[in-house]
């Protein structure tokens, strides 16, 4: 053995240990969730690494996951015979920040000062909750594929340095060992910490145990030597099945709803599910998950981080393979898919060409439409929250799934000059079912703000004619209408284009007013010259004199401007 080194936290890691311990106080018991997650993902790694290495689980093959507690010693022991860390991992994984995901936050958080609790936890600051009720965290960790002399104890106050010491560990696998703070003795308790299990572990699919008894050693509240349980004095307390693998008939709304918890990512209910067997040459599982609220790197724009959607192959967890399953625009989706029939050492690189996937992927994206479909019918509440958080990202559909422009257009909905405010709540449909007679387009119109849009002159025309007008103000409509020209066989046009719709008499009167007006044209554009390619009398205004009007092939004003922005 070599003495303990004592090394500094990156600066981040004591950022981010600031940062939770500060935020998380009202959600305290969570660590219970996060380190229960990280064994349980520790026990998925060792089970997958095992199928090429079956000598890993050496006399050990069950897999599980101990929560104990010693009311003498103050602390709560968090225990799993998984992959476990080699001392180059420990310092990898848990002294540093690795992942881009948390740098943002940190960045998001820099700038607006309220840290959002709802966020953590989605994106590898779990460990570190661990300090919201410790002010000592022991790891003691081995990995599989390591000899008993080369585990590794890690320790830290969470104040900025932690220790390293090779020791001497029997088994493989992870002991995280929270030394409590003084006022967090509600979680000494087996009645508390078994609570906690089922609130937030319930559907982890391994077998998390307590000691035997832990109810009576709570209730005998005197201070008896609670020894550490042995190996055949545990209870399993949790349902540790595959939830997915069930029949539907067997799963409540309950279940459901603790197992999406239980993926991580989110605190609050999904407005959706939908849980599919598909049998046939090709035979595969899905349980998708609509959230309800943006997940953080949606919030953040950002698209590196794609968790959420877990492949399983006959119940093995493979790997989050979230950009294999469903299209990008569908990136807020979360939930499970098990084939059957996939090859187990499956790589990346192979999944990206694996045509069976591809199906799979096919039949994802159909759930997840027919769910947003479902949901637009039959719970306008829902929808509109679901509109509110993701309607952009399904906008982006539109460009990107062509197979399925139509379905999604048929979800969009948009500010109109015949609704009120700027809510989204008009759809094409409503559109089409409003039109007059003889109208044969969907009119919009584009600005950077939907006071700008509600406020351009250029409806007034429209507004005269009693012709509805769809308002669209988010950044990636005018991209998005680059792709959807035509919808339900109606054309769709912007009203700084085109033609405008005029009767017989309008028509005429247009004529009369454009002769007279032929003086003051001519001397317009002597005066404009250059900078106007043309000038018009237009039957567009009814109140504003005059316009700044598009000829059909220039883009759009701001999207110009957006295109200036970026270098173009
Ligand atoms: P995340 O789980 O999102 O990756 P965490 O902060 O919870 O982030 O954990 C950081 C990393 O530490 C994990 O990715 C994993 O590599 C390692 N780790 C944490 N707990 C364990 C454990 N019980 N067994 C093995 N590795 C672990
Ligand atoms: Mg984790």
């Amino acid at each position: 053995d070599t003495a303990p080194e004592t090394r500094q936290f990156e600066a981040e890691v004591a950022q981010v240990l600031h940062l939770v311990t500060h935020s998380l106080y009202s959600h305290k018991e969570i660590f219970l969730r996060e380190l229960i997650s990280n064994a349980s993902d520790a026990c998925d790694k060792l089970r997958f690494e095992s199928l090429a290495n079956p000598s890993l689980l050496a006399g050990d093959g069950e897999l599980h996951i101990d929560v104990s507690w010693d009311e003498k010693a103050r602390t709560i022991t968090i225990a799993d015979n998984g992959i476990g860390m080699n001392r180059h991992e420990v310092v990898a994984n848990i002294g540093t920040i690795a992942s881009s995901g948390t740098r943002r936050y940190l960045e998001a958080m820099a700038q607006d000062k309220k840290a959002d609790t709802r966020l953590i936890g989605q994106f590898g600051v779990g460990f570190y909750s661990a300090f919201v009720v410790a002010d000592r965290v022991t790891v003691l960790t081995r990995r599989a594929d390591a000899p008993a002399s080369e585990g590794v104890k890690w320790e830290s106050d969470g104040k900025g340095e932690y220790t390293l010491e090779q020791v001497e560990l029997p088994g493989r696998g992870t002991t995280v060992v929270l030394h409590l703070k003084p006022e967090e003795d509600e979680f000494l308790s087996g009645w508390k910490l078994r609570s906690l299990v089922h609130r937030y572990s319930e559907h982890v699919a391994f077998p998390i145990r307590m000691p035997k008894d832990s109810d009576a050693a709570d209730a005998a509240d005197e201070s008896t030597d609670t020894q550490p349980a042995g190996q055949d004095e545990w209870d399993t307390i949790n349902a540790a099945s595959a939830l997915w693998t069930q029949a539907k008939s067997e799963i409540s709304d309950e279940d459901y709803q603790g197992f999406y918890k239980s993926l991580g990512h989110d605190f609050a209910d999904p407005l959706a599910w939908s849980h599919n067997r598909v049998e046939g040459n090709q035979s595969f599982t899905t349980l998708l998950y609509l959230p309800a609220q943006p997940p953080f790197e949606l919030m953040m724009g950002g698209r590196d981080e794609r968790k959420g959607l877990k492949l399983y192959i006959k119940r093995v967890f493979v790997m989050d393979a979230a950009e294999e399953l469903l299209p990008n625009y569908l990136r807020f989706v979360r939930g499970v898919v098990d084939a059957d029939d996939l090859p187990l050492n499956v790589s990346r690189e192979l999944l990206q060409q694996n045509r069976q996937l591809e199906k799979i992927k096919a039949s994802c994206t159909k759930r997840v439409l027919d769910m947003i479909e479902s949901l637009a019918k039959n719970e306008p509440e829902k929808f509109d929250t679901f509109i509110k958080a993701f309607g952009n990202t399904l906008k982006e559909g539109i460009g990107e799934d062509t197979g399925n422009r139509e379905r999604i257009a048929r979800l969009l909905r948009f500010a109109s000059t015949k609704a009120e405010g700027a809510a989204k709540t008009v759809s094409l449909d409503d559109y089409i079912a409003r039109m007059a007679e003889g109208q044969d387009t969907i009119w919009y119109v584009t600005a950077e703000t939907h006071a700008a849009a509600a406020g351009s002159p250029q409806l007034e025309a429209f507004r005269a004619r009693d012709i509805e007008v769809l308002l669209m103000s988010d950044r990636i409509d005018e991209w998005m209408l680059g792709y959807l020209h035509e919808y339900d066989g109606k054309k769709l046009q912007s009203v700084a284009k085109g033609e405008l719709p005029l009767d017989e008499a309008a028509k005429q009167q247009h004529e009369e007013a454009a002769k007279a007006a032929e003086p003051l044209v001519a001397r317009l554009k002597e005066l404009l010259g250059e900078r106007v390619g043309e000038v018009r009398v237009s039957a567009r205004l009814t109140d504003s004199p005059s316009c700044l009007a598009l000829s059909d092939y220039d883009m759009a004003p701001h999207f110009a401007r957006l295109l200036r922005e970026a270098g173009q």
